[in-house]
């Protein structure tokens, strides 16, 4: 099923873009939670980690690959960052479009709230 984050890569909706390439999309995250917030997500709609498949393999590299690059563009890959995917209702994912947060430019705290 698509979303918006479909509708943002193929430029319907508008979205600050910091990376394209031909399997990963990176836009800066509309509500931010610290300095560097951006989401990247495969150009392809794949809705959560579970529906990752063995062809996704390539696409699923490539995200790391993208945020490596990221984090060295917006000057955080020293001081350092945080990569999170959520995944369904426990892991608080609300838009079903696989997306991994890039978040740094302040100390991000603990891992999860206790
Ligand atoms: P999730 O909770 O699914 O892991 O994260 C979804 C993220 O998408 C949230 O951080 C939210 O702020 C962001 N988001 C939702 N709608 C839009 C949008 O239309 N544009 C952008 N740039 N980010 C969005």
């Amino acid at each position: 099923m698509s979303t918006i984050f479909s509708q943002i890569i193929s430029g319907e909706i508008p979205a600050t873009i910091v990376y394209q390439d031909d399997l990963v999309t990176a836009f800066r995250d509309i509500n931010p939670v610290a300095p560097v917030h951006i989401l990247v997500v495969p150009n392809k709609a794949i809705a959560t980690v579970n529906d990752l498949v063995e062809d996704d393999e390539r696409t699923a590299g490539r995200m790391l690959l993208a945020a490596r690059t990221i984090a060295a563009q917006e000057g955080i890959d020293e001081s350092g960052y945080r990569l999170i995917i959520n995944c369904n209702r426990d892991g608080g994912q609300e838009v079903y479009h696989l997306h991994m947060h890039l978040l740094g430019g302040r100390r991000l705290g603990p891992l999860v709230a206790r």
